[in-house]
């Protein structure tokens, strides 16, 4: 590792975006702080487990068998300023773009490291993630050894490096995640269901690690004046966040209806979609613990999102509960993420990958629950989220929760690896998936 800053054994600064500079609200930067293990960042950025190769002559994604390591020329990566960050670096420069990636995928990481309470092996082995950060190519991906990001449209025709989309680069951590917190299963054992979870779950890594933006919840928040269920059924909330990964979770879409042999991101916008809605009424059940709003608010609040009413009344009383106290809401939301991430990464470890059904994947969320809370009293309202969207939870098979054994090869009877055939298809997310099932999407 080259250049290793003084800062190496504490906490080292990088710049984010939250979302890309072009969303309005997101112009600037936000200092994030990583690191403070024994895992010291050093120059390209780089450390143990993942670093950036800026490949020069990479003329196609990775496809098996072209794996890990890139071998071609190489741009050297930006090393640490003085102080050992890298916050310095000027955005607009590839050198801030190599650092964005890193930054975006180790921070990932270390959030769902935090919910897990463990280490998160990568499923390939002991090899560092090889992170591709400027490839010619209008799409992301990540698979066996690699993540690699290319360009997409800004809104002005300029071409927008996918380095710099947290969201985007957030959902293919939580793919490489779930590899080794679920697994692959066997060939005999993949349903139609794994890739619509591995979906679902990946959108919902990266709405939770974008949560952990403080000025992504203020700004939440803010747009709809502390309301979130009922601009969440009216879908406000997604067009005023402006975030994708929001749009793409905050629906309406239940199993009936979807078509027969739906397209993996339109089917797990049903699951994903449930697991939302348990964010938001998590969120109104923390706002009457902390004493933020009544119960009989909280109840108001459900009954009209439940029947996507508009209410002015109930908006003014929660604009005037706002007004008073904007830090008791904001604290109400980072606790809801928390909620459903401490459950989603302990139901992830409970989930076997074979004979996937959104069924199953419930039954584990709703186990998770029981043994991080020691008792039944939320799944009432946890099942009536999974049986609103027509999916029956189902008990999990496997009663402790362990890491999936590394698939540290193919996998046998498919052309190849399941990963390697993922292709997040970002631009057909954006149009054909949503476009596919009745989802209020305002575009
Ligand atoms: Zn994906």
């Amino acid at each position: 590792m080259q250049g290793m800053g003084r800062a190496a054994r504490g906490r080292t600064r990088f710049r984010l975006y939250a979302q890309p500079p072009f969303v309005p609200g997101y112009e600037r930067t936000e200092l994030v702080e990583l690191g403070g293990d024994a895992l010291g960042i050093g120059g390209g950025p780089s450390d143990a487990r993942m670093h950036v190769v800026d490949a020069l002559d990479k003329t196609r994604p990775y496809d098996y068998p072209d794996l890990p390591p890139y071998l071609g020329n190489t741009l050297p990566g930006p090393l640490p300023g003085p102080d050992g960050g890298f916050d310095e670096l000027a955005p607009g420069t590839r050198a801030f773009g190599a650092a964005h990636l890193y930054a975006t995928v180790r921070r990932v990481l270390e959030v769902w490291e935090g919910y897990a309470g463990r280490r998160i092996p990568w499923h390939f082995g002991a090899a560092p993630l090889e992170l591709v950060p400027f490839l010619d190519w209008d799409n992301a991906h990540s698979g066996f050894g690699f993540l690699e990001t290319g360009f997409g449209a800004a809104p002005d025709g300029t071409l927008w490096p996918f380095a710099q989309s947290f969201d985007v680069v957030a959902h293919e951590v939580g793919h490489l995640l779930l590899y080794s917190l679920v697994g692959l299963p066997e060939p005999a054992a993949l349903t139609p269901s794994f890739g619509a979870f591995h979906e679902a779950a990946a959108d919902l890594a990266a709405l939770v690690s974008l949560l952990h933006f403080d000025c992504v919840r203020r700004r939440i928040i803010e747009s709809c004046r502390g309301n979130l269920y009922v601009e969440n059924e009216l879908n406000r909330f997604a067009e005023l966040s402006r975030s994708t990964e929001i749009r793409q979770v905050s629906n309406s879409v239940k199993l009936g209806d979807l078509k027969p042999g739906s397209e993996v991101h339109s089917a797990s916008l049903v699951l994903s979609g449930a697991f939302f809605d348990i964010l938001v009424e998590s969120y109104l059940l923390r706002l009457n613990q902390l004493g933020a709003v009544t119960e009989e608010i909280v109840a108001r609040s459900r009954a009209a999102g439940e029947r996507s009413e508009e209410a002015p009344d109930l908006a003014a009383v929660l604009d005037r509960a706002l007004q008073r106290r904007p830090e008791l809401f904001l604290q109400a939301l980072a606790d809801a993420r928390d909620f459903l991430g401490e459950r989603l990464a302990l139901s992830w470890l409970l989930l076997p990958p074979e004979n996937m059904t959104f069924r199953r994947a419930a039954g584990a969320f709703l186990h998770a629950d029981l043994l991080l809370n020691g008792h039944r009293g939320n799944w009432h309202w946890l099942s009536g989220s999974f049986t609103w969207r027509g999916i029956a939870p189902e008990p999990p098979r496997q009663a402790r929760p362990t890491l999936a054994g590394q698939p540290l090869r193919r996998v046998p009877g498919l052309p190849e690896p399941f990963e390697m055939q993922h292709r997040c298809m970002l631009r057909h997310r954006r149009r054909e998936a949503l476009a596919a099932v009745p989802v209020p999407i305002i575009d």
